[in-house]
């Protein structure tokens, strides 16, 4: 109850030397289901005289009690059992339905405690006798808590549900939610014989502003440019952010000239300087288009092809381009990269980087992340995020997983079998559909002595949601087999914290774009109800992309389990991370 100056969403307790001098509480708005005015006005007068200051309505009819839920929101509902004409059973029928969260209590003269039970089955909070009117401060302020708490819980819920389907930073719809839009479009235009564009866009020159000016900077342009883009299109028309500098647009029931002259209209937008902390900025696009039904039947071929007629754009300079057969031939850079993967894996080019995961209780890292790099011959050191996308389309992302994951073990094993430090390998779409892949981890493990329980296998979560039941008997075998699972750049995908309950997973990354936030202030809702559920569904949780002290400071405050990023230590060499852990003890 009320504590020592202790402040509730019911009451604040003014003390003077520990002696109770008065209990202020705010408004309390009652609605009141009840037919006799003498009845509402007990009610009330035992309201106030609890310290309430009570604002009320009465209402005995079922459209009056809608209409009243209509026009405002309510702290409680107290409702009368039975009355002529109206029953208790339906007001709180229509309270639920209106506001699932209100808390309702019945007070009637003739309930019996049969009918009681009967009512609290159907949802009320509390029933309490007209004649022991007392009991009802004590209930009131009680539901008006765990109102509070539910509403904070459904909140947190809400917002997890948007953030799965839209990116954080612009608010624009997500991969995700792309995927679905361009589904549902193109299953609209199969049913009415229509055509759908596909546009897809890169910016030119943003990695520049990035790099010169910082990520803050090219956040804000990321943002405006969100806003031109949507006043650009149709409210019928999807604008949407892939991640990073890349967008897409889903414009229904238009053809190959609608869809050019919007390319046009965007890049015409982006002639005029975007203005960040008064300085102006320019970047251009280059947008690729790809038409159904001309140039592909389902969502996924209409990306591919919309990707490659990009690339011709900005091979050429020309802004936009529609998808071309004969060029997607010659013009695939891709064909070259994918002819490298593959020799490069036999001539070993690639090699593994680790990334100290620092336990925030111990201060003791408690293991490591393994992160595979390619020493390009002609381009230089390659970073994953260069060729993990196509090593996966071409089905190579299955020998350089089984790379990565010796390569670590053979240059961990010892520390992982002592069980000091474990191991994290980031497994790709369409590995976990090989049925092969458990036994051939098990495999990797014994064949090095190294108990399953020392390898945590990360997997992002539009990878489960892709297949669930192929990926999920996957996952069930690993986790019986004493792998650890954990889900990475968790806010960014499907993240259904339900579905997840239904998964063998033990932990949670939190993506490094949150954690990012922190350090501007932004984002501490998220991470901080991520964590809690997270928490409350037995999981550990990571947070990824940790720059500053500051930003361990809020996790720690958030009871963060662990924390990895170049403020703990960037990836380094095997050797390299061997001295910095040496450093650490
Ligand atoms: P990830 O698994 O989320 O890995 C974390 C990424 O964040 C790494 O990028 C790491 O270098 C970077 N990072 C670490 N600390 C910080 C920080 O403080 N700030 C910021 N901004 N970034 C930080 P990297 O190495 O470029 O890897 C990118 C992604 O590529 C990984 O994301 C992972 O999804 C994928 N990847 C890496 N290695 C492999 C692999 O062996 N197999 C597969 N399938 N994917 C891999
Ligand atoms: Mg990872
Ligand atoms: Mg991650």
């Amino acid at each position: 109850m009320c504590g020592n100056g202790w402040v509730s969403h019911c009451c604040v307790t003014v003390t003077n030397r520990g002696r109770v001098i008065g209990i202020v509480r705010p408004r309390l708005r009652v609605l009141l289901v009840e037919d006799s005015e003498d009845d509402a006005a007990l009610v009330v007068r035992a309201l106030s005289s609890g310290g309430f200051k009570v604002f009320s309505e009465r209402v005995d009819t079922a459209d009056g009690l809608k209409a009243a839920l209509d026009r405002q929101a309510w702290d409680l509902a107290v409702a009368d059992f039975s009355m002529p004409g109206f029953s208790g059973i339906a007001a709180l029928e229509i309270v639920r339905e209106r506001d699932p969260d209100l808390p309702l209590i019945f007070v009637s003269g003739t309930i019996g405690e049969d009918v009681a039970v009967a009512a609290m089955r159907t949802g009320a909070h509390d029933y309490i006798i007209k004649g022991n009117l007392a009991r009802l401060v004590p209930a009131v302020e009680r539901e008006l808590r765990d109102a509070a708490v539910r509403r904070e819980r459904t909140l947190a819920e809400q917002r997890l549900a948007h953030l799965a389907y839209h990116d954080s930073l612009t608010d624009l719809p997500n991969r995700a939610l792309l995927q679905d839009r361009l589904q549902q479009a193109i299953l609209g235009a199969q049913r009415d014989t229509k055509l759908v564009s596909f546009l897809l866009m890169d910016l030119d020159g943003f990695k520049e502003i990035n790099d010169a000016l910082g990520h803050h900077a090219g956040d804000r342009v990321l943002q405006q440019l969100a806003s031109r883009l949507r006043g650009v299109v149709r409210d019928a028309d999807t604008v949407a952010r892939l991640g990073g500098d890349e967008f897409a647009m889903i414009l229904p029931s238009t053809g190959s000239g609608g869809a050019e002259q919007t390319a046009r209209k965007v890049i015409a937008e982006l002639e005029r300087p975007f203005s960040v902390d008064g300085r102006p900025l320019l970047v251009h696009a280059s947008i690729g288009i790809a038409l159904y039904p001309e140039h592909g039947l389902t969502a996924e071929t209409l990306l591919q092809k919309a990707d490659v007629a990009m690339y011709v754009a900005k091979g050429d300079h020309s802004g936009c381009a529609i998808y071309a057969p004969d060029r997607d031939r010659h013009t695939d850079r891709r064909l070259s990269i994918i002819a490298d993967l593959r020799a490069g894996l036999d001539a070993g080019q690639f090699f593994v980087e680790y990334q100290p995961i620092l336990n925030l209780a111990t201060h003791a890292a408690q293991g490591l992340e393994a992160l595979v790099r390619w020493n390009h011959p002609q381009q230089g050191r390659l970073p994953p995020s260069d060729f993990i996308d196509l090593a996966e389309q071409t089905g190579l992302v299955n020998p350089l997983t089984m790379f990565v994951l010796g390569r670590a073990l053979d240059e961990w094993s010892p520390a992982m079998t002592r069980g000091s430090l474990t191991l994290a390998v980031n497994i790709s779409p369409r590995t976990l559909h090989d049925p092969e892949l458990p036994d051939r981890i098990l495999d990797a493990l014994q064949s090095r002595g190294v108990p399953p329980s020392q390898l945590v296998l990360e997997i992002t979560e539009n990878l489960i949601m892709s297949d669930p039941p192929k990926s999920t008997a996957c996952l069930t075998r690993l986790h019986e087999m004493g792998v650890r699972l954990v889900i990475d750049d968790f806010g960014t995908g499907y993240s259904s914290l339900t579905y997840l309950r239904r998964l063998p997973v033990s932990g949670l990354k939190i993506d490094q774009s949150f954690v990012l936030g922190l350090e501007r202030g932004e984002d501490e809702v998220i991470v901080r109800s991520t964590i809690d559920l997270a928490h409350n569904l037995g999981l550990t949780v990571i947070a990824e992309g940790v720059e500053t002290a500051a930003v361990i400071a809020r996790l720690l405050a958030f009871g963060c389990d662990a924390a990895q990023g170049t403020f703990v230590s960037p990836p380094r060499s095997a050797d390299d991370t061997r001295s910095w852990l040496t450093s650490l003890q």
